[in-house]
């Protein structure tokens, strides 16, 4: 059985530039969430480690070096991933008494550089993958810099990040960037559909719109129980202040979706088309102001996002909102 990553298209083009970069000692996947970067990260790190790998550089997916990778016991691979995603991707367990970390903290980045002096148990060299390289706090960040300005011996660095501007600009400079692109309508759509294959052609694409061509983050709603039929019906629900559905959300995933919305009526008052839905599917808004005014609660909403105390009566707060908001922006007059 092979253990090549069965990447997605849009994430091949990174993943060839990073591998021809010359004397890259440490690689920055610079995406937009939602387009799973992280998958380049795991491919370009198993290239590195690998023992067979490609002409292209690519890994084969068949060494004793992949295997280990892809079952995460390569001694010369080392993962700094927050704690909330670790349990999240089932790498361990949760503990009931205290809530995950969503930091890559200190102490885990002390770990990292005893594993950076080590000596290397295999051929092709170390490897350090740090996702979401935003997660690094600044007392971590700055433990990071000297490492990872020179890695020394055999070490190399893969650091990716869905928030690029919000990462140190002592990071950034010490690193090679390469972005990640989205994907063209069509090839997010047809990649959904071999991840999804009960959702229908039609519905994938008014999903991926709706997610601004982000074909992870669709993934994302589908299992967090968004169907096709209740994002054509969102508008309709805000309308209502029916927000009950989305109880079971994390509420980032929830502003982002009334961000674009609050988009998309922007765009409809100033006479443009919509980007994220389909005109019909969305109320007649009339006036900016309200909108502009919603706009900027849903960014203070945002940046509370992480911290929601309760988010039953928050669910309500943000319905009560964009009730209101909508209300008033599809009235007649101002
Ligand atoms: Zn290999």
């Amino acid at each position: 059985m092979s253990d090549a990553l069965p990447l997605a298209p849009w994430l091949e083009e990174p993943l060839r530039q990073a591998l021809t970069l010359p004397r890259a000692h440490a690689v920055l996947l610079s995406s937009l969430p939602g387009l799973g970067a992280f998958e380049a990260g795991m491919a370009l790190a198993q290239a590195w480690l690998c023992e067979s790998a490609e002409a292209s550089g690519r890994p084969c997916g068949r060494c004793a070096a992949c295997h280990l990778f892809a079952q995460r016991s390569h001694p010369d691979a080392h993962w700094l991933l927050p704690e909330q995603l670790r349990v999240r991707l089932g790498w361990q367990e949760a503990d009931d008494k205290k809530k995950p970390s969503q930091e890559i903290r200190i102490d885990e980045v002390r770990a990292m550089l005893g594993f950076a002096q080590s000596t290397r148990a295999r051929s092709q060299g170390k490897v350090v993958l740090i996702h979401p390289a935003e997660a690094l706090n600044t007392v971590a960040a700055n433990a990071l810099l000297k490492t990872l300005e020179e890695p020394g011996g055999s070490l190399r660095f893969v650091l990716v990040s869905e928030a690029t501007d919000a990462l140190l600009p002592t990071i950034r400079s010490r690193c090679q960037a390469v972005p990640v692109p989205q994907p063209q309508a069509e090839q997010g759509a047809q990649w959904l559909r071999t991840q999804q294959p009960a959702l229908s052609a039609a519905d994938a694409v008014a999903l991926l719109r709706a997610s601004g061509q982000r074909p992870q983050q669709v993934l994302d709603w589908l299992s967090a129980g968004l169907t096709a039929p209740q994002l054509a019906g969102f508008a309709r629900s805000v309308a209502r202040a029916e927000l009950g559905d989305f109880i079971g959300w994390k509420p980032e995933a929830l502003i982002d979706l009334l961000q674009r919305l609050c988009s998309d009526l922007l765009r409809v008052t100033a006479g443009g088309p919509p980007q994220y839905f389909s005109a019909d599917q969305l109320p007649k808004a009339r006036q900016a102001a309200p909108l502009q005014a919603w706009a900027a609660e849903l960014r203070a909403a945002r940046r509370h996002a992480t911290h929601p105390l309760q988010w039953a009566l928050w669910l309500e707060a943000l319905g009560v909102q964009a009730q209101r908001a909508l209300r008033q922006a599809c009235k007649a007059n101002p």
